[in-house]
């Protein structure tokens, strides 16, 4: 039997555990709402920047290279026209003024900064003077593939990057032929620029590279071999084979996304110059774009996440403010229907079902009241005579028992009352009723309970009463009932029986029996008479 008791309870239970509050629902959805909302926000943001920074920052570099390459090819123009300019005075000077033509040639050096050096060589390739002055040159002939080419073909040149064999330095050779004038060729002036010193391209380019963060650049000859590098190791080390490179070498420009040799994707924009056939690419690597980006997201993020708490908060109050009248109409009901009689003034709710919710609860519980209040004075009350009935009197005399109160019960009885009825019919009976109802009510005291037994019965418990007491107020009933006008043309008597608690019984049943055994006697002693259960028994 345990079983099923159980078994009910615990179905109530997951019951009550499966049903969810509408301040959870209402937030719950808001929430998962919003955050689905910024969810996509913020993919769609992320992919659609992500794209946009990853184009920007190829066309920022693409622009840069190509500004780069322009500066570059109006830098060896410079330097060109420069050595043409030297080469012609040179021309006229006697080569064998060696003082003469070191002065000159220091001169010319330190007033630019193009050449970390630059030498004068006859038409044999005996170098005539260098500066700064090194003696272990002076008098020697050139021994670079570089000075010798420049020196075959007798006109303006450029070299590649390489290696001096002596030295090991890495060197761009720049170099103007000189003619005297008849035109013949009397040598020629050139400028090293020492790739991994100082020199005119860090000077140039340096500042350039650190400003623009994450990105950097470099200088590739026509064969691909760094000239310039923010690494100075790799000067010299040759990256034909990076993507970007190769399509240098194949006189293409542009801008690409691509994975450089060290396997670290890369956004790279990349220019010819004209003059010396080099290229210049400047590259970022993609994660500088994703730390950027993840930046901004954060920002975002940061951004939005203060207004959606605030929103979250707000539903959750309106949320609860709009389960309130669930909550405390369902306590309402649960407390009228414990017994509450009254019911509470609800203030007008903001939102109109609840309000109305309100209102009609409110009003279906007033109802409810007062029929609940009809229904239970319509159980308690005899509907002729407005006394209570039966069922209230035997309530009382069991509460009054059950407290141990001391008091006495008086059974009245109208005497020949079938023929009242048989004389003046029954409405006029009901008229007699009524009456002697209203002299017994009229006859005993507040705290005293008079009923309607049924038929022509009354019955009175008079409270702290003894049988003496009970006896005069019985009298007092009687005489008063004798000596009244009836509703009919006759003079109408009663009897009464009287029997007292605790003196004669503690039961209620008992106690009606005596009292009852008391107004038998009475009706056999002639009517219009009180007996006790005392009297009884002397
Ligand atoms: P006794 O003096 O021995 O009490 O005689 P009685 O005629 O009063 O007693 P009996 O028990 O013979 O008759 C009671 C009558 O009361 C019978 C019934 O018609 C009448 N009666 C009972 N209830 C009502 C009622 O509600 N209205 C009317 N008009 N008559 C009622
Ligand atoms: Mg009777
Ligand atoms: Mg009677």
């Amino acid at each position: 039997m345990i079983s099923q008791n159980a078994a009910s309870r615990f179905r109530g239970k997951i019951r009550r555990f499966k049903k969810i509050s509408l301040t959870a629902l209402l937030g719950g959805l808001v929430t998962i709402s919003v955050l689905m909302t910024l969810t996509i926000m913020f993919i769609s943001s992320y992919t659609s920047q992500k794209q946009s920074l990853i184009n920007t920052t190829l066309s920022l570099n693409y622009s840069n290279a190509v500004q780069m390459s322009n500066t570059l090819d109006a830098l060896f123009k410079s330097m060109q026209n420069n050595l043409a300019h030297d080469a012609r005075y040179f021309a006229d000077l006697d080569y064998s003024d060696s003082r003469k033509l070191n002065s000159a040639l220091d001169l010319i050096k330190n007033s630019s900064n193009y050449f970390n050096s630059m030498t004068l060589v006859d038409s044999d390739g005996l170098v005539l003077s260098i500066s700064p002055y090194s003696a272990d040159s002076v008098g020697y002939h050139v021994s670079s593939e570089a000075a010798k080419t420049a020196l075959r073909l007798q006109e303006p040149y450029i070299s590649e990057a390489y290696k001096t064999p002596r030295k090991k330095r890495r060197i761009v050779f720049v170099s103007e032929p000189v003619f005297d004038a008849h035109g013949k060729f009397k040598g020629m002036i050139g400028g090293n620029i020492y790739l991994q010193d100082q020199n005119i391209l860090n000077l140039l380019f340096g500042s350039q590279m650190k400003t623009s963060q994450g990105s950097h650049f470099f200088i590739v000859d026509s064969k691909g071999t760094l000239i310039y590098h923010p690494d100075t190791a790799r000067i010299g080390e040759n990256i034909s084979r990076n993507t970007v490179v190769s399509k240098l070498l194949n006189n293409e420009k542009g801008k690409a996304q691509y994975r450089n040799l060290a396997g670290v994707d890369s956004l790279a924009g990349y220019y010819k110059v004209p003059t010396t056939d080099w290229g210049v690419v400047v590259v970022s690597p993609t994660q500088t774009v994703y730390d950027q980006l993840n930046h901004q997201i954060g920002l975002l993020i940061l951004y939005t996440s203060v207004p959606f708490l605030l929103l979250t908060l707000i539903v959750i109050r309106v949320a609860r403010q709009l389960a309130r009248p669930f909550v405390s109409l369902t306590d309402l009901v649960q407390q009228v229907d414990q017994g509450r009689v009254d019911l509470p003034i609800m203030k007008p709710h903001w939102n109109r079902e609840a309000d109305l919710l309100n209102r009609t609860v409110l009003s279906a519980l007033a109802n409810f009241r007062k029929q609940r209040e009809q229904l239970t004075y319509d159980a308690r009350t005899d509907v002729l005579t407005g006394m209570t009935n039966r069922r209230t009197f035997e309530e009382v005399i069991q509460n009054w028992l059950d407290e141990g109160i001391r008091f006495s019960i008086v059974v009245l009885d109208i005497d020949r009352f079938k023929s009242i009825n048989d004389t003046y019919g029954h409405h006029a009976g009901d008229e007699v009723l009524k009456h002697i109802a209203n002299l017994i009510r009229l006859s005993v005291r507040p705290e005293d309970v008079s009923s309607r037994f049924g038929g022509e019965e009354f019955v009175v418990l008079l409270r702290d009463a003894d049988t003496k007491e009970a006896y005069q107020i019985a009298e007092n009933i009687r005489v008063s009932v004798a000596g009244s006008v009836m509703p009919v043309d006759r003079q109408v008597t009663i009897s009464a029986g009287i029997a007292e608690h605790p003196l004669h019984s503690s039961s209620a049943s008992e106690l009606f029996h005596l009292a009852d055994t008391a107004l038998y006697r009475a009706k056999e002693e002639g009517r219009n008479r009180t007996v006790t259960i005392k009297a009884l028994r002397k």
